[in-house]
């Protein structure tokens, strides 16, 4: 007998890689090997020299054929099996592998937008819905679009084996969250990029698409972000690493600002929800700042905290590298 592996990659586009995927059909008991494509196909490659690799990295279950078939997350390589110039996850590999002593954990919420007919789903032909406000974790036909997209998404990742935490509706009309979590940074990336492919391809079965634009609708409607939650085992035992790493996070917010997603100046306005991105903040429950403290986190003395400017289609290999890096350095020049 055999089965199907629906190999699952990221392209070469600019500035936002977007997800590709092909299926092969391996022997019963063999593992998905190694593979290839036409990179000249996805910006990957020039037509001369096209070939590109597959490496897989995480296999799960695959939830919408069922049986013995597999999604196969991969990263691209060369021929020669370097890191192909668009592969984040070996940049992310590395920086966790360095500081695995601090054991650091993420959590994302992913945010996204539901289009159909070329406009929100929900969002009436020729006029305006009702502004935002009632939409938030709202229920009933007037409040709430692809509520059964939604509910068949998170069955398939909980079928896969991912670590969804949790999904709710969002304040935008049309819009929806979904939360990977926690985790460490290469296992909470792999399964954002897979659970972003179950929800392209679920959705495609409704004739709906699911966007990951940061400011789908200008204006008085809310963007779409990735609110990025993150520890290392020194916050998750005490109050002082919380306030330090907050503190490291400031010290780079340039860095971190244009590496977390196209388009972040359309969304981090100040207004709906965040903080301008050109000014950083931090503070206890405070929602207008660029990084929250959680109000249990400052009752408990401990636990994580929540990086609010990350766009919905940031890239989660780099801005988990980059946090990482950022924190967990500090934490050792401190020493
Ligand atoms: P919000 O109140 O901002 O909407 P959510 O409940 O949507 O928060 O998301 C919180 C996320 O934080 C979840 O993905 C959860 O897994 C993650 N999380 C919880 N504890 C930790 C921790 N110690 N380190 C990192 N992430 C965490
Ligand atoms: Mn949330
Ligand atoms: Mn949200
Ligand atoms: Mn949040």
């Amino acid at each position: 007998m055999v089965y199907r592996a629906e190999y699952i990659w990221i392209d070469g586009q600019k500035p936002t890689g977007k997800l590709r995927s092909k299926t092969k059909i391996i022997a019963e008991g063999e593992a998905p090997p190694i593979w290839g494509f036409d990179g000249s196909s996805t910006e990957q490659a020039v037509g001369k020299d096209s070939d590109r690799v597959l490496r897989p990295v995480r296999t799960v279950p695959d939830p919408i054929r069922g049986g013995d078939d597999k999604l196969v997350m991969c990263d691209v390589l060369n021929t020669d099996m370097t890191p192909h110039e668009t592969n984040k996850r070996a940049q992310c590999a590395e920086v966790a592998e360095k500081y695995a002593s601090h054991e650091p954990w993420f959590g994302i919420e992913q945010e996204y937008t539901f289009f159909k007919d070329g406009r929100p789903h929900g969002w009436p032909a020729g006029g305006f819905p009702a502004p935002q406000g009632g939409y938030y974790c709202g229920v009933g036909a007037d409040e709430i679009w692809g509520r059964d997209v939604v509910e068949h998404h998170t069955e398939a990742c909980i079928t896969a084996g991912l670590e969804i935490s949790g999904t709710n509706a969002e304040v935008m009309i049309g819009q929806w969250e979904f939360q990977i979590g926690p985790g460490d940074p290469l296992q909470v990336s792999d399964e954002i990029w897979l659970a972003r492919w179950l929800l392209y391809r679920i959705a495609e079965d409704y004739d709906i698409s699911a966007h990951l634009m940061p400011k789908p609708v200008a204006g008085d409607w809310n963007g779409a972000g990735a609110h990025t939650n993150f520890s290392t085992n020194e916050m998750r035992e005490s109050y002082e690493p919380i306030v330090a790493a907050c503190e490291a996070l400031g010290k780079k917010a340039d860095v971190h600002i244009k590496e977390y997603g196209a388009g972040i100046e359309s969304r981090l306005t100040g207004l709906h929800e965040t903080a301008p991105w050109t000014e950083y903040s931090y503070g206890v429950s405070d929602r207008g700042a660029s990084v929250r403290i959680p109000w249990q986190v400052a009752r408990d003395g401990k636990g994580y905290i929540e990086d609010r400017r990350p766009n919905a289609n940031m890239d989660p290999y780099v801005v988990t590298a980059l946090i990482t890096d950022t924190v967990c350095s500090d934490f050792e020049s401190a020493r």
